[in-house]
């Protein structure tokens, strides 16, 4: 294998791929370099019904498949692996992989992704994409008129509440701390408690999430007192506990922010000369498949541009 290319794309989601459609198509040398496993957030989700061009709805390992069909259609290479180290100047940038593996380019796109934290039960895990999610806008159309839960005291776990209740009949918000600790801001928590729609439960943790195919209630702890209770009426379990950037291996490449995210300097550049960046690795605000789409194909325009002065 030649493992010279004009750019580098780190990571196999939907802003990844979208880059490579891009600048394969504008005969640049691409590579991919997807993860392991490949495909990111979307390979965990079911139905995508918000992405346009599909009226029916797509499932998310089938919406990345077609993605990439569409990237190898203009022989853009893959390494399904996971990227450890990037170093290197701009014009020369190389990437080692899990496995050992080194390729060298001119330009990087980053484009890892974030990753939802989660509880870590068996139960939840087992649950995934089976009433157990971590992305309300993505999911919460499946439960309409329905009795959910929401676990997190943050932000996220407010506007995930508020914005399920045009979907569920009633949301609990379970809070492992009290009314006085949570870390929601004081407007977007004060939306949550005027909605008639949504219950708080102090002090409670999710001990199991019940059913064997589909969830089909909660075994939550009161962290006081340690009584166990079941909430047998609850269909769906929205996590939002927070998310984690991957970005890891870039820590003392490029600046991050102070919770790890890709900082920004100039559209889709970053702080390095020659390394762009896409997707939920910089952005963790609107988190969908289609921005992230979007975003790919930005940084794959900029990257296109900074190396028409270094190709030919
Ligand atoms: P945060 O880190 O702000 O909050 C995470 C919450 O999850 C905390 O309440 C924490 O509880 C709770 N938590 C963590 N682990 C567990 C666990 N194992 N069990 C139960 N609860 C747990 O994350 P967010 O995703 O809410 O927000 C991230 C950033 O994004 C913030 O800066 C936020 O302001 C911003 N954001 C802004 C929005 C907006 O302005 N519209 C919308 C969404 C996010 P504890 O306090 O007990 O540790």
């Amino acid at each position: 294998m030649d493992k010279l290319f004009d750019i580098i794309i780190i990571g196999g989601g939907p802003a990844g791929l979208t880059a490579a459609i891009y600048t394969s198509r504008a005969f640049l040398k691409t590579a991919v370099i997807a993860g392991n496993p490949p495909g990111g957030q979307l390979m965990l989700t079911t139905d995508v019904d918000n992405f346009p061009g599909f009226p029916d709805g797509i499932v998310g390992p089938d919406l990345i498949s077609s993605f990439r069909v569409q990237a190898e259609k203009y022989e853009t290479f893959f390494l399904d692996e996971n990227t450890v180290k990037i170093s290197g100047e701009p014009g020369n940038f190389v990437v080692t992989t899990d496995s050992g593996q080194t390729l060298q380019s001119k330009a990087v796109i980053v484009a890892t992704g974030a990753s939802a934290k989660w509880l870590n039960l068996e139960s939840e895990q087992r649950l995934r994409g089976k009433g157990v999610s971590a992305c309300a806008t993505c999911d919460g159309f499946f439960f309409k008129g329905q009795t959910i839960a929401v676990v997190g005291a943050g932000d996220a776990a407010m506007e995930e509440a508020t914005f399920l209740t045009r979907f569920a009949n009633k949301v609990l918000v379970l809070v492992r701390g009290t009314k006085e600790t949570m870390r929601a801001s004081k407007i977007m928590r004060q939306r949550a408690f005027d909605n008639p729609r949504i219950e708080f439960l102090f002090n409670t943790e999710v001990s199991e999430v019940l059913g064997d195919t589909v969830v089909a209630g909660l075994r939550v702890k009161d962290n006081l007192t340690g009584e166990e209770k079941t909430l047998d009426n609850v269909t769906g379990l929205f996590v939002a506990i927070g998310h984690k950037p991957n970005t890891d291996f870039l820590k003392d490449f490029v600046e991050l922010d102070h919770v790890g995210y890709v900082k920004i300097t100039d559209n889709t550049r970053t702080s390095k000369e020659g390394v762009f960046v896409a997707g939920d690795v910089s952005d963790f605000r609107y988190r969908q498949a289609v921005t992230a789409a979007g975003f790919g194909c930005m940084a794959a325009l900029d990257a296109e541009k900074y190396l028409s002065g270094h190709v030919g």
